[in-house]
């Protein structure tokens, strides 16, 4: 707690704040920058110093920080009806009304939503109703899900376990049966050296067919993949993937669940990343931008069929006995409401189109600095991957340590908020969608200023 001021809340934070995503130990020396404040893509710390926020927190806050429309609904929901809750045959408007609103929006039809209250939460309930679903179908041994390395999609029991990311498994005892993983469709980094795209997208289809046949069609119920991976670095698949790998799928019965926490609404420019990558997912999981951030939310868009198998074994048990107090809650439902009319009546989506050109050509520029291996970007999702040899892709040692320190120098020195993905060496922008042109030139101008000064310290 060097420099720290005994007493700060900062101090007091971390004295009684379990955090995430740290380093405990570290964190002793290292407290939290304590935000208090946010205006459009800026947030302010306890100083009232302005950040410019070029992660939308988590990838999250959509309209910015200070969006009154939002806090409106928000409010006037609460002085309708704070709480009530959508269990044992009573409902609330907000969260009937989103789900109709919802339902015409997927790419799924006569669709259901369940509404839970985070990502990990959507998609471990996706877990548990695939499971439900196949056992009332009467085939009780399809039940193992594909992920893939490299995927996020949570922190709870089950979507931790499809999280393909090794500190999220390590001393926490997971993943938990009947989950496996497979290759991460990062061609940058995991194609073989002379392989081409196309010979990469067939090995990688070839592996997972292969483990569906190994582990027996009958037993395997999903696969489970965001369309464009997001914490694990923004991999965008090769041209051909998602089709062939679709085209396996069916031919074994296996679902296609597209977690699409990050890449819903406009991520990618397109209103789901699955849209975006010629995806025809069986079921969605939503959540971050659904509200803007602004109220925790999150959404399981399921078909018809998989809906008509949960009332089919609901009626063998006498229930659906799966419940959770705050599904569907409704200053959650109004404020997704709220998002969803802003996105249409101020058609963000030619927003993101616009700045969506400005901001691939600026971080593409980034290709010709000497420490830039790799840089992928689709809509407003964007990651620099850095390598201290650009010929042969080596990595900094220990690999993420480049990214990690440029993050640190980037907020202390420009005022910039970047995020250093937990896996490769690769910083990710995702910016608030209604970042400007300015804003975006602005971004990577402090990004460009933060490199530079980095790259000079590392002496490249
Ligand atoms: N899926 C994806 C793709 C995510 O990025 C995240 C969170 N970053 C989650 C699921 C989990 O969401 P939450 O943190 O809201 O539980």
């Amino acid at each position: 707690m060097d420099g720290m001021i005994e007493n700060s809340i900062a101090a007091r934070d971390i004295r009684y704040l379990v955090h995430g995503s740290v380093d405990l130990a570290r964190q002793r020396q290292n407290p939290p920058t304590m935000i208090n404040g946010g205006k459009g893509i800026f947030i302010f710390d306890e100083n009232g110093t302005p950040y410019l926020e070029a992660a939308a927190g988590m990838w999250c806050t959509a309209l910015g920080f200070s969006e009154e429309e939002l806090i409106e609904a928000a409010t006037e929901q609460m002085r309708k009806l704070p709480y009530y809750h959508t269990l044992a045959y009573k409902s609330v408007t907000p969260a009937a009304e989103l789900a109709e609103k919802l339902a015409a929006l997927v790419p799924i039809e006569n669709a259901h939503l369940y509404f839970a209250l985070s990502g990990s939460e959507a998609n471990d309930a996706f877990i548990k109703f695939a499971w439900y679903v196949n056992n009332a179908l009467g085939r009780p041994e399809k039940k193992k899900i594909i992920a893939r390395k490299n995927g996020y999609h949570g922190a709870t029991l089950g979507s931790a376990s499809l999280s393909g990311i090794s500190a999220n498994h390590k001393l926490f005892d997971l993943p938990i049966a009947n989950i496996l993983h497979v290759s991460d469709p990062h061609y940058y980094r995991n194609g073989l050296p002379g392989e081409s795209e196309a010979e990469f997208v067939d090995r990688l289809v070839g592996e997972v067919e292969a483990l569906i046949l190994a582990e027996g069609p009958d037993t395997v119920a999903a696969f489970v993949a965001e369309p464009v991976t997001g914490a694990g670095g923004v991999v965008i698949p090769p041209a051909g993937y998602y089709t062939k790998l679709q085209a396996v799928l069916d031919r074994y019965d296996v679902i296609f669940h597209a977690d699409e926490v990050i890449n819903g609404f406009l991520r990618t420019g397109k209103m789901w990343g699955s849209e975006a990558m010629g995806i025809r997912p069986t079921t969605m999981s939503m959540a971050k931008a659904i509200t803007s951030a602004y109220m925790p939310l999150s959404a399981l868009a399921l078909p018809s069929w998989f809906y008509d198998a949960m009332e089919r074994g609901s009626t063998e048990v006498g229930v659906f006995g799966h419940a959770a107090t705050y599904a569907g809650h409704p200053v959650s439902c109004a404020v997704a409401l709220k998002m969803l009319e802003i996105v249409e009546r101020r058609n963000l989506k030619a927003h993101v189109e616009t700045v969506g050109a400005r901001f691939k050509e600026r971080i593409l520029a980034f290709k010709d600095h000497p420490l830039v291996g790799d840089v992928r970007v689709i809509g407003l999702m964007g990651a620099i991957e850095f390598v201290t040899d650009k010929a042969n892709k080596t990595s900094f040692v220990p690999t993420g340590s480049f990214a990690k320190r440029l993050r640190d120098h980037a907020e202390e020195r420009q005022k910039l908020i970047v995020r250093a993905v937990p896996a490769g060496d690769s910083c990710a922008f995702s910016p608030p969608l209604v970042i400007t042109i300015e804003e975006v030139d602005e971004m990577f101008d402090r990004f460009a200023k933060a490199l530079d000064e980095v790259t000079a310290e590392v002496g490249a």
